[in-house]
């Protein structure tokens, strides 16, 4: 598969009209009966959190947590979380928490950052932004999740790559989820992403959460939420396309691989 070669110093791709994606993933939801909550306005838009409950017995229940549109110039989890609720093949003891669009002020710019220039995703262990504080407080209200999963883009990677936090070793999921992203999606093989070591496109980064000050979302939730977690990273080199089909094909890799 061809790169595109348009992400000099930056994201340099396609755009998405991000009210209207926001729209139809809030149309979407609705008809497959998710249930949806306000837990934040700002600046004309609405932060949504969707729920999907299990269609067994909530004790027998894994709650799956999802999140993306945390960076403003990384349009492809957006549509892959529209994509996901438009398919709503979900398996049947999963219950799923569904963030659709953390920084939609991020988007109106095309930048990373949110309208003050705070990159949230660096803003969780200390919380300025409005945004995360919200987030958090949302979070707080929540049971403890089995997974997380966190959908971005990278855009000077040169294929899909996913982190690991894993810290109990339960059976992991990177392998699964790197086994059904390569079939839509070319895999990052460097040896090192991001400064981290890496393997076949998986980086299981060695960080304790504690000795680094600016966390990503991430880091609150293995601290907090779950203790197990995978951030799918779709490399924005690539066709908008192709990234959705990745980060869909990731998360319902990983779906299956813990229910
Ligand atoms: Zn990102």
């Amino acid at each position: 598969m061809e790169r595109l070669g348009k992400n000099h110093g930056g994201y340099h791709g396609e755009t998405i009209d991000i009210r209207a994606v926001v729209r139809d993933v809030e149309i979407a939801a609705q008809q497959s009966g998710w249930h949806s909550e306000i837990f934040h306005e700002q600046d004309g838009f609405k932060w949504l959190a969707l729920h999907h409950p299990s269609s067994l017995n909530s004790q027998l229940s894994t709650r799956i947590y999802i999140s993306t549109g945390i960076h403003g110039d990384e349009p492809a989890g957006q549509l892959a979380a529209l994509s996901l609720i438009q398919e709503n093949r979900w398996p049947e003891n999963a219950e799923i928490f569904l963030l659709p669009c953390l920084n939609p002020v991020g988007f109106t710019l095309n930048k990373r950052e949110n309208g003050n220039g705070i990159d949230l995703n660096r803003d969780y262990r200390n919380p300025k932004s409005a945004e995360v504080l919200a987030h958090i407080a949302w979070l707080e209200r929540q049971p403890k999740f089995d997974l997380y999963l966190c959908l971005h883009e990278d855009w000077e990677s040169h294929g899909f790559y996913v982190y690991e936090q894993n810290p109990d070793n339960r059976p992991a999921l990177a392998e699964k989820i790197i086994a059904a992203v390569q079939k839509v999606c070319p895999i990052d093989l460097s040896e090192t992403i991001e400064g981290r070591a890496a393997k076949g496109g998986i980086v299981r980064p060695n960080v304790l959460p504690h000795e680094r000050p600016d966390w990503p979302e991430a880091f609150y939730l293995i601290v907090n939420k779950s203790r197990q977690g995978y951030t799918l990273e779709a490399p924005s080199d690539f066709p908008l396309q192709t990234r959705v089909d990745a980060l869909v094909a990731g998360v319902n890799a990983a779906l299956a691989g813990k229910s």
